[in-house]
Order: C-alpha cells, then sequence, then structure tokens
C-alpha cells in the first residue's frame, strides 16, 4: 500500500467550539509524533513515538518554553497508514474550554505544525486513498445530517455504496471501450461479429443504471438538504399559528442556523425523517411602505427558490384580493393550499375558487389552532418527497447535485452513443461519447475531477475536520 506523505504536519481543533467537557486537538503528518512528543509528558513515562499505535495514555501537555502545565490530557497514536487520513495522527483529549484548547494547539504550532484549512483532514484521506471524493463528501453530509434519515443516506454513501454502483458502470464503459480501441485498426471485424450491437445493449444497460440513480436524486437531495418550504399568505390566516403547530409536533432541529447569508428566518422541522426547512417571511399583501415592501420582495424571491409553498387562507373569511394575490404569486411552484381556521365552522373558501387560479393542487382544511388537519399535511409532505416511490437511503443514494449534474451528462453522452449506432456511424467515433460518459461517471468517485473542484468541495468543510 502507498501512503502518500504530504510535506506538512497539520492541527486544529477538531471538536465543536464552545465549552464542552472535552474537546479535541488533532495532529496529522510525518511530523506528528515528535511534534506530540516535544509537548506530552506521559504519567508513565515513554515517548510518543514510541507507544504502540491505537493506544491511549494519560498525562499532561507541557509548555517547555514557560515551565509550565498547560492541560492534563489523554493522548491517542494512529500510525500510519491506519489513522483517518492514512498518515501518522495524533489527538490530544483535553478539557473543552475554548483557552484550554487554544493554549494547546499554539503549542503544537509553534512546535512545528502548521494550522489545518477546513476539511484538510479528510482531504488527505482522500488524496491518500482512503476515501474516494463521493465518500469524503459524505463526511460533510453525516456531520450537518438533520434527520434519521440524513444520517443514513450519508452513512451509506460513506460506506461506498454509490461509488460502488458508479464504479461498476465506469468498468463495463471501460470494457467495451477496451473492446472498440482494440478492434480500430479493423472496423470491419467488430461491425461481423456482431460487436456493435453488444456494445448498444451493453450501453443500453448502463444507461438505465444511470436513470435509475437519477430518479431517486430528487428524492435525496431534499433529504440532504432539507425541502425548502416557504409559508404564505396575508396577515392574520394564521401562518405563525400553523409553524407552532408544526413544531409542537416536531421537534424543531435548528433554529436561526447560524452561518446562513439570507436575511430570514429558517427552521427546521423532522417531518417523518424529511429535514422541512420553514422559510419564514413576511406575507405577500399590498404593501404601502418601503420596510414591508422590502418584505413582499423577499417573499418572491423565496417563493421562485422553494421547494414547497404552504398557502394559507382564511376559511372565516373566505377568498379576499389578497388571497388571490398569494395564490397567482405560486402559480407553478409546487403547492399545497391549507384553508386555515375550519375550527370556526364557516365553510367561506371553496376548492373550486382555489383550483380556479392553480388548478389541481392539494387542499388541506386545517385548524392551526386545533390541530386539526396537521398529520395530514404532514403525510402530504412525505408523500411529496417520495412521490410514490420506495426510496431506501440505505441503497445507493444520489444526494448531492453535484452527483446528479454529472450522471446527468453521463447520460446524454450515452444517448449519443446510441443514436450513433442507430446511424451506423463509424465505431471509433462512439468512442468519444463512450469515453465521456465514463470521464462524467468518474468526477463523482473524483477519479477525473480536477483540483479546482476537489478544493472547493472540501472548503465547504468545517474547521478540524
Ligand atoms: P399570521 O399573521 O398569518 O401569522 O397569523 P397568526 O398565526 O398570527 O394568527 C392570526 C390570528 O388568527 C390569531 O389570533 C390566531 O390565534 C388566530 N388563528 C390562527 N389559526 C387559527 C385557527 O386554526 N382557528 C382559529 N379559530 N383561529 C386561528
Amino acid at each position: 500500500m502507498v501512503v502518500v506523505y504530504e510535506g506538512t504536519t497539520i492541527a486544529a481543533i477538531s471538536s465543536a467550539p464552545g465549552e464542552a467537557g472535552i474537546g479535541i486537538v488533532r495532529l496529522s503528518g510525518r511530523a506528528s509524533l515528535e511534534i506530540a512528543g516535544r509537548v506530552f509528558r506521559a504519567r508513565r513515562g515513554g515517548s510518543v513515538a514510541d507507544f504502540k499505535t491505537h493506544t491511549v495514555h494519560y498525562g499532561h501537555i507541557y509548555d517547555a518554553d514557560a515551565g509550565r502545565v498547560v492541560d492534563e490530557a489523554l493522548v491517542v497514536v494512529m500510525k500510519a497508514p491506519r489513522s483517518y487520513t492514512r498518515e501518522d495522527v495524533v489527538e490530544f483529549h483535553c478539557h473543552g474550554g475554548m483557552v484550554a484548547l487554544q493554549s494547546v494547539l499554539e503549542l503544537v504550532l509553534r512546535e512545528g505544525a502548521t494550522l489545518a484549512e477546513p476539511g484538510e483532514f479528510t482531504k488527505r484521506a482522500f488524496l491518500n486513498g482512503r476515501l474516494d471524493l463521493a465518500q469524503a463528501e459524505a463526511v460533510i453530509d453525516l456531520i450537518r445530517a438533520k434527520t434519521g434519515t440524513s444520517l443514513e443516506a450519508a452513512v451509506g454513501q460513506l460506506q461506498g455504496k454509490l461509488s460502488q454502483r458508479v464504479r461498476h458502470l465506469r468498468q463495463e464503459l471501460l470494457g467495451i471501450l477496451a473492446e472498440v480501441e482494440g478492434t480500430i485498426d479493423f472496423p470491419e471485424e467488430i461491425m461481423d461479429s456482431g460487436g456493435v450491437s453488444r456494445i448498444g445493449l451493453v450501453v443500453e444497460e448502463v444507461k438505465g443504471e444511470v436513470e435509475k440513480l437519477l430518479e431517486g436524486a430528487e428524492t435525496g437531495r431534499i433529504i440532504r438538504q432539507g425541502l425548502r418550504t416557504v409559508i404564505a399568505g396575508k396577515p392574520n390566516v394564521g401562518k405563525s399559528s400553523l409553524l407552532n403547530a408544526l413544531l409542537r409536533e416536531n421537534r424543531a432541529i435548528v433554529t436561526n442556523v447560524p452561518g446562513t447569508t439570507r436575511d430570514v428566518i429558517e427552521e427546521y422541522l423532522n417531518v417523518r425523517g424529511v429535514p422541512v426547512v420553514i422559510v419564514d417571511t413576511a406575507g405577500i399583501c399590498n404593501a404601502a411602505d418601503t420596510v414591508e415592501r422590502i418584505g413582499v420582495e423577499r417573499t418572491r424571491r423565496e417563493l421562485r427558490a422553494a421547494d414547497l409553498v404552504l398557502v394559507v387562507v382564511d376559511d372565516s373569511r373566505g377568498l379576499e384580493a389578497e388571497d388571490r394575490e398569494v395564490l397567482e404569486a405560486a402559480r407553478g411552484r409546487r403547492v399545497m393550499v391549507l384553508v386555515n381556521k375550519v375550527d370556526l365552522g364557516a365553510g367561506r373558501v371553496q376548492g373550486e375558487e382555489i383550483r380556479a387560479v392553480l388548478g389541481e393542487v392539494p387542499i388541506l382544511r386545517i385548524s392551526a389552532r386545533e390541530n386539526r388537519g396537521i398529520d395530514a399535511l404532514e403525510d402530504a409532505i412525505v408523500e411529496m418527497v417520495y412521490g410514490g416511490r420506495v426510496v431506501v437511503p440505505a441503497s445507493a443514494l444520489v444526494t448531492n447535485i453535484r452527483h446528479q449534474q454529472a450522471l446527468f451528462e453521463a447520460k446524454k453522452h450515452l444517448q449519443d452513443v446510441l443514436a450513433g449506432i442507430e446511424e451506423g456511424v463509424p465505431v471509433d467515433l462512439l468512442t468519444i461519447d463512450l469515453k465521456g460518459a465514463w470521464e462524467r461517471l468518474g468526477e463523482i468517485t473524483g477519479e477525473t475531477v480536477g483540483e479546482d473542484i476537489i478544493d472547493e468541495i472540501f472548503s465547504r468543510f468545517c474547521l478540524g475536520k
């Protein structure tokens, strides 16, 4: 096994910022053991470099220059290649205060480590061949998973379920590429032997597999990123009450996601495993003042970006001009209309009026105040996401837009191969698209992907991972 050592030894705080019982400073690279040895004094003696791999040792982190103990810690040694990065890795399990961790980090940096970039540990795992690109991407998905279903999908991808399928397809394509290229000087040979129809069959089969993967991709994307949902409606129809009803039923996962650049509030709900991101915006109405107008603009923008629009109307008032405006604004989006306040028994909103604007959309009668119809709403959301398909996250599920794009491009190449066969183009010309499909598939696992894309992917990781 070839272990590629990067030149530098990197270090970072790998646990989350904030106060905690334990915090971890991690080192990876050729000099990890040596650097750790200079700052760690084991209670039972011995030097870090001599510790057996995958053992834990108790001791103190010591700043020799200052002549003082920085922290009490456990050190874990994982020697190459049996480590996350396949390099020598040392972890200090320290006390989980930011000053303590920062002091340990500064000490190892002073002793020769370089501060790791976001995702650099995982990037090394990828560069050293421990994970392929799809698996490495699954690491960050796993960390960010919002529901058990999202987690399951990420774990499956980390285990290589998607990669295996993709590799198998590439293997098939490589087989026919080799066959075609082997006979390029004698094209008649392959024509005579029925080779072209054989190629056609394999390409059909690979294309079918690619299509299967693409079929689940929309659901996969939602399971990974969440179903972006906007609750729209004029003031006082019960939008906040609806959100509260949904929150009561579903533990909110995160409120006010930090780092979001959007100027709207986002709440995550776990609707039977489907992460639902509720985007809270000002209601659409004929706003006179500018502040409200900005709100309206924002709402329209959010409507365009939404996976689902929940339009709330008030059954006790009947449809008014403002409601129609909201319904109009939601046209062309995936919409469900919620006729709220049915507990008042007014029955002023008729389904036909809504269908006159939006056509056939799900219309649910609910009472946000009395929690009526909320279950049915959740059923409808889950049904919409899965679209009647059985999606098993435990099998290979495409959750990543980058992968979806690559599959889509691969499919186009395969279609062109089949069209070429149909038109009877010379066999050697088929290789261009065969190679194209093979390369696009390789982008998923990272075999045929540019350095810039790799850098971009890892830059989205958190520090210390
Ligand atoms: P928003 O402006 O659309 O967010 O509306 P709110 O959620 O603030 O609700 C406006 C008013 O309608 C409040 O007084 C709520 O208590 C009331 N309301 C909301 N949902 C219901 C419902 O299902 N039934 C009844 N009777 N009142 C409701």
